[in-house]
């Protein structure tokens, strides 16, 4: 019988099993994650704002698993031997595989600015956004005692797709927060600090402009073109400038990191030919080196043939890529050889908020209310692709007429 290891239950993790559970033949999958359960990592910003509890983004990975064909392993990976064909994790002995897919997801990317890491909130998981939340309430709470502004003030390192989700977020929480501090809703601070002089570059450049006005109608403070150089505790010191010598600060009592990811460090512990924690697979998605590894997801590149540039990493192309592994290794299973992958995107929307929104789908430019509405619809495909029917119904987003 052989032996699938599946590592991380993500979009593109989970995807491959669910594929691949469908199929007969003599195989079977031990699936690993971190965690018991799937988080849509695209809804972070939700439980980050306190938009959404945990559960509502999350839910049991033996839910949606075929236990006849599939052991679910709780743990850390901690490194892959491609030569040995094994798996180390933190707790459970050595796994020993004839096939592989890796599918570890991404981490946060501090490009080695000093205290990053120590001195700013992440967002990558469950915990870490849910960990955002209840600081907030906190601050919240502490102004009331202090008066200190700096409690009034949630400022986001990075105004790309994840920072501004974020802040959108946070403007429809604005009004609870006001709540705690016992102030009105406008004193409530939502800064992002970012380097670029304009924000949502995926964008043609009238939709960019909408998403800029619209963001700063909401109340967003957009401070553009200001280089942050190092974070402190409660302060980020940045240039403003390309050019500029002079250090200037800002003072907050939450300060939250979104510059940017890489893929998992596994993949550089594993000694992976790996840049920033992503391999840049075969057209088939194989490891170049190693036939029998699949490598999916955020901790992969597949490269676009149009702009000889890697895929941007997004949830769409992970669970396409894992629906398209969990064919292939039926394919190899049954001596026949692996297809190519290939990819077209369906479109690119970002919410600012519950009820804003902007995106493009093919040639077409999106907008407020139907932007908003197919971000949900987005979404509920998401749900209902990996998770199942039932999955949709538990943690569907069905207010869509606001
Ligand atoms: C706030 C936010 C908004 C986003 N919005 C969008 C969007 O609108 N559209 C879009 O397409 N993309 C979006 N993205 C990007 C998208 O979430 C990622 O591209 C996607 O999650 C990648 O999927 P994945 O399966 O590769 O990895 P992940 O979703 O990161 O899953 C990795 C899995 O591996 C597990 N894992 C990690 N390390 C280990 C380990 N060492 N041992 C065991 N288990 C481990 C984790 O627990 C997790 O279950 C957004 C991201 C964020 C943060």
């Amino acid at each position: 019988m052989k032996e699938v290891v599946v590592l991380g239950a993500g979009y593109a993790g989970l995807k491959a099993v669910r594929k691949l559970q469908k199929e007969s033949g003599d195989f079977h999958i031990i699936l690993v994650d971190r965690n018991d359960y799937h988080y849509e990592a695209t809804e972070l910003h939700e439980v980050a704002s306190g938009s959404q509890p945990r559960e509502k983004i999350s839910y049991p990975i033996k839910d949606v698993l075929n236990l006849k064909k599939v052991t679910f392993i709780q743990d850390s990976v901690t490194k892959v031997d491609r030569s040995s064909q094994t798996v180390s994790l933190a707790n459970t002995s050595d796994l020993h595989y004839d096939y592989l897919v890796v599918a570890l997801g991404f981490c946060s990317e501090t490009f080695g600015i000093t205290g990053a890491q120590e001195n700013a909130l992440q967002m990558v998981d469950v915990n870490t956004a849910e960990a955002i939340h209840n600081h907030i309430v906190k601050t919240m709470t502490k102004y009331r005692e202090t008066k200190d502004r700096n409690y009034l003030r949630l400022l986001i390192c990075g105004a790309g797709f994840t920072g501004i989700e974020l802040a959108g977020a946070f403007v429809d929480e604005r009004k609870k927060y006001a709540e705690l501090a016992g102030v009105s809703p406008e004193e409530i601070e939502i800064i992002c600090v970012e380097a670029a002089t304009s924000i949502l570059p995926m964008f043609k450049k009238e939709l960019a402009q909408y998403g800029t006005e619209l963001i700063e109608k909401l109340g967003i403070t957009l401070m553009l073109g200001s280089m942050i150089k190092e974070i402190k505790p409660g302060e980020v010191v940045y240039a403003q400038g390309q050019d500029a010598q002079e250090l200037q600060t800002i003072s907050a009592e939450t300060i939250i990191w979104t510059t940017g990811v890489s893929g998992s460090p596994v993949m550089a512990e594993s000694g992976f030919n790996q840049r920033r924690g992503r391999v840049v697979v075969a057209n088939d998605l194989r490891d170049p080196d190693h036939p029998n590894v699949y490598v999916v997801g955020d901790v992969s590149a597949f490269m676009d043939p149009e702009t000889n540039r890697p895929y941007p990493t997004t949830a769409q192309i992970a669970t396409r890529m894992g629906a398209h592994v969990g064919k292939n290794l039926a394919r190899q299973l049954k001596g026949e050889e692996p297809e190519d992958f290939s990819y077209t995107s369906q479109g690119t929307v970002a919410s600012v908020g519950n009820t804003h929104a902007l995106g493009e789908v093919g040639p077409a430019a999106l907008k407020g209310y139907p932007a908003s509405v197919l971000k949900k619809v987005i979404m509920n495909k998401s749900l209902l692709d990996i998770g199942g029917l039932k999955e949709l119904l538990a943690r569907g987003r069905f207010d869509l007429y606001h």
